[in-house]
């Protein structure tokens, strides 16, 4: 089933055109990843699915729902949560209250608790520090904290923008690990990254932006193995590769 789809995109800043034309679908229970370059036009697309900047042009559609006019909040309560880049972690809050923000959004209050305590076993460095500060934690246990924060929302659809960013390759690879596993539970999630290998290595499909169009979009492992992406995004020859 489609949960998201999003035709003929545009979005602009004044007379800065950072989105034109974009065409994307998510179903549900896939891992779908946006991917590009700096400046690709990736962070914009987010932000007219979250309702953060309006769009010039284009429609946006959540379970056959429009959303392109509705305030953020309105966009929250129909299923969507997005874990911004830069997390947005609040370091003088513990990590249960950094949780229970998440779930701002939810009817059934009374299962919270029992949530956060299921779902950080998921997470074993966070496992047993619910009541620490939020401050205490690595740049990659604050990724795993907005990741929990975004799960408790119970989203039909989850967000990530840019989740690997700043941090080691080793947390990197264990942070896409956990994307595997939740996507093997049913969590439907938009995967936004610059880090394009990591991204499509995990992914099912996913879309190749430049200069605020789409340029490739498809199955994963087809988008790695493309002639573009290997020479342009990924860094090395398909001969080199061959070779090794
Ligand atoms: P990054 O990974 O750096 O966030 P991105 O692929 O998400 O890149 P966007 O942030 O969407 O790209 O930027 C797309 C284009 O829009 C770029 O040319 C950028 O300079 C421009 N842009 C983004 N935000 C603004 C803004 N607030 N005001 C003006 N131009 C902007």
């Amino acid at each position: 089933m489609t949960l998201l789809a999003i035709k003929g995109l545009e979005v602009n800043y004044d007379k800065v055109r950072a989105v034109t034309a974009v065409d994307l679908m998510v179903r549900e229970g896939e891992i779908v990843a946006l991917v590009g370059a700096n400046g690709a036009g990736k962070s914009s697309t987010i932000r007219a699915i979250c309702g953060i900047k309006r769009p010039r042009a284009g429609s946006i559609t959540f379970c056959g729902q429009r959303l392109d006019h509705l305030p953020p909040h309105r966009i929250m309560g129909m299923g969507i949560a997005h874990v911004p880049e830069g997390r947005r972690i609040f370091s003088n809050m513990t990590l249960r209250e950094n949780l229970l923000l998440g779930a701002h959004h939810r009817n059934d209050k009374d299962q919270v608790d029992q949530d956060i305590e299921s779902d950080i076993k998921l997470f074993p460095s966070l496992g047993g520090r619910l009541d620490e500060h939020a401050c205490n934690l690595s740049g990659g246990e604050l990724q795993m904290l907005a990741l929990l924060r975004g799960m408790i929302a119970r989203p039909r659809l989850l967000i990530l923008d840019e989740p690997s960013l700043g941090l080691a390759p080793r947390v990197v690879e264990g942070l896409f690990h956990i994307l595997g596993s939740l996507r093997d539970r049913g969590l439907t999630i938009l995967l936004v990254e610059q880090n394009i290998r990591q991204a499509l290595t995990t992914a099912d499909r996913g879309y190749v932006m430049e200069s605020g169009r789409v340029l490739l979009s498809g199955k994963a492992p087809d988008l790695l193995a493309d002639d573009k992406v290997v020479q342009v995004y990924l860094g090395t020859s398909r001969l080199g590769r061959d070779a090794n």
